[in-house]
């Protein structure tokens, strides 16, 4: 049987916890995912050279605040769109990206 959440739940405001069909508990910080977020964009943005040690990158308003999860839904039966609260939402998480990150939390 593939690999499927059974249960999401958002824990002290900044993780995201996800119970597997498979019995296993892992946990996700909210930075983790956004700097994993799979998207054309984000990966572009990865692979770029690194910046000038000169300069600083600018960072919006909304990339300034802490940052939630505002929504996550299904995508099919094999990944989740994350929405963040910067506004970020084009991430599509496939369940196995997803079962690469975070780490396993005993139950
Ligand atoms: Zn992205």
């Amino acid at each position: 049987m593939p690999a499927s959440p059974t249960k999401l739940e958002l824990d002290e405001g900044n993780r995201l916890r996800i119970t597997w069909n498979a019995g296993q508990l892992r946990e996700y910080t909210f930075r983790e995912l956004r700097d994993a977020c799979p998207c054309a964009t984000c990966r572009e943005k990865r692979n770029a050279p690194t910046a000038s040690p000169l300069q600083l990158p600018i960072i919006s308003a909304a990339e300034a605040q802490p940052l939630r999860i505002t929504g996550m839904k299904p995508v099919g039966n094999y990944a989740y769109s994350i929405e963040f609260s910067d506004g970020h939402n084009t991430g599509i998480y496939t369940l196995e990206t997803l079962r690469q990150l975070g780490q396993e939390v005993a139950r």
